[in-house]
C-alpha cells in the first residue's frame, strides 16, 4: 500500500488500487483542493476522490479504504439505469408508459405508437433501441419546440431555432441570436419540470442573465414554476437513467 511516487502524478498502480476499493471510484488531483474529500458525481455515476496536489497517495488510499462502506452505500443509492427493453416502464411527458415490443420477422418496417399508458413497438429489428431513441427525440423536439414558440409568442419574441441535443450537464441554453438548445431527456421529466426548463430558456430571450427581472419573467412563463424548478434541482440527474 505504501506507494512511493513523484508528487501529483497518477501511476497505474494508484488507479488499480482505487478500482479495487470500488470500480467507480476515480482519482482527481486538484490544485485548488485544501483537503482530501470524496465527492459523488451523480451524472457520471462515479465517486471522485479529490486529493490536494502534494498529498501522499498512500494516505489518500488509506482515506478511501476507511470510507469504503460509505462509498459503496452512496454509489448503490444512485437511481438504477432503466434500459429501453420490452416491459420497462418509463415516464414520458408526465405519464408512466410501458414499452411493449412485438417482434415479427415478417414485418417490412418498424412502427411505434405512443398510447396513454404504453409505447407500442412493432418491429423486425433485433434491437429496436436506436430506432426508439430517434422516435423519443422527435417527440421531445415536437413537444418542446412548440411549447417554446408558444411561450416566446406571449412576450413577442421569436426563436430562430430549437435544437434538441443529448447533454449530460446542461438541460437547456439560449444564445443571444435567439437559438434555444434543450436536452431530449427532458421528455422523461414531469411536465412542470420540462415546462420550467423551456420557460427558463425562453425568458433568456428577454434577459441574458439571471437577475431579478429574469426570474420574475421565468415564473410568469411557467405552468408551475415552483414545482418545476424544485424537481429539476433535486431530481434532474435522474433523467440520465434512461436509455
Ligand atoms: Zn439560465
Amino acid at each position: 500500500m505504501a506507494l512511493l511516487r513523484p508528487k501529483s502524478q497518477i501511476s497505474i498502480a494508484d488507479e488499480i488500487s482505487l478500482r479495487d476499493i470500488h470500480p467507480d471510484l476515480q482519482l482527481k488531483i486538484s490544485p485548488r483542493a485544501k483537503r482530501i474529500a470524496l465527492r459523488l458525481d451523480t451524472s457520471a455515476r462515479k465517486m471522485n476522490l479529490v486529493v490536494p496536489k502534494r498529498f501522499s497517495m498512500a494516505r489518500a488510499l488509506d482515506f478511501a479504504i476507511q470510507h469504503k462502506h460509505w462509498i459503496d452505500e452512496k454509489l448503490a443509492e444512485l437511481p438504477q439505469i432503466i434500459t429501453l427493453d420490452n416491459g420497462s416502464i418509463i415516464p414520458l411527458l408526465g405519464r408512466d408508459r410501458m414499452l411493449n415490443i412485438n417482434y415479427d420477422r415478417a414485418l417490412k418496417r418498424t412502427s411505434i405508437i405512443l398510447n396513454d399508458n404504453e409505447i407500442l413497438i412493432s418491429t423486425n429489428l433485433e434491437d429496436p433501441t436506436p430506432r426508439l431513441k430517434r422516435f423519443l427525440k422527435k417527440e421531445a423536439e415536437d413537444t418542446m419546440a412548440n411549447l417554446a414558440r408558444e411561450k416566446a409568442a406571449t412576450i413577442n419574441k421569436t426563436i430562430s431555432d430549437v435544437h434538441i441535443r443529448d447533454t449530460k450537464s446542461r438541460w437547456g441554453s439560449c444564445s443571444p441570436d435567439g437559438r434555444i438548445m434543450l436536452s431530449w431527456r427532458l421528455i422523461f421529466a414531469p411536465w412542470d419540470a420540462m415546462d420550467y426548463v423551456v420557460a427558463h430558456e425562453v425568458a433568456h430571450l428577454e434577459h441574458m442573465n439571471h437577475g431579478r427581472e429574469f426570474w420574475r419573467l421565468c415564473e410568469t412563463l411557467c405552468d408551475n414554476y415552483k414545482s418545476g424548478k424544485t424537481w429539476m434541482r433535486s431530481n434532474g440527474h435522474e433523467l440520465l437513467r434512461y436509455g
